[in-house]
């Protein structure tokens, strides 16, 4: 069984979050660490460890991802300028937490690589 991370935790409430929406399947909130004026992190509550882990099950949670992503991109007021929705996979994709998860960025012209 894949280990917990400090997103479960954001998740369960255990630990405080600018968390900006929960539902069954996902949970969002802002990244601690911004690197644009908008920055959230959209995951879903189902620990899966990475990208090579999506199973065809975990389809429509995965799918969430987007709808959440394209609500709350409205919501920061960044969707009719643009922003990136990311995921990193393992060490060459500079993932760092074991726990799936959409980045949202936005809220300034993005260079055409953001997190090299
Ligand atoms: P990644 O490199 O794709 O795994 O991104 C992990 C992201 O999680 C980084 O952008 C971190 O700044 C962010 N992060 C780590 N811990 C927290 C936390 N407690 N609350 C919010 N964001 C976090």
């Amino acid at each position: 069984m894949a280990e917990e991370t400090i997103f479960s935790k954001i998740i369960n409430k255990d630990i405080p979050a600018d968390l900006l929406y929960q539902d069954d399947l996902v949970t969002a909130f802002r990244d601690i660490n911004p690197r644009a004026p908008s920055h959230i992190l959209i995951i879903p509550n189902k620990l899966i460890p990475t990208a090579n882990d999506v199973e065809a099950e975990d389809e429509a949670m995965m799918g969430r991802l987007f709808t959440v992503a394209r609500k709350l991109a409205k919501e920061e007021g960044i969707a009719e300028d643009g922003y990136r929705l990311i995921v990193n996979c393992n060490s060459h994709g500079g993932q760092e937490v074991y726990h799936i998860h959409m980045h949202l960025v936005g809220g300034r012209p993005l260079g055409p690589l953001l997190m090299s």
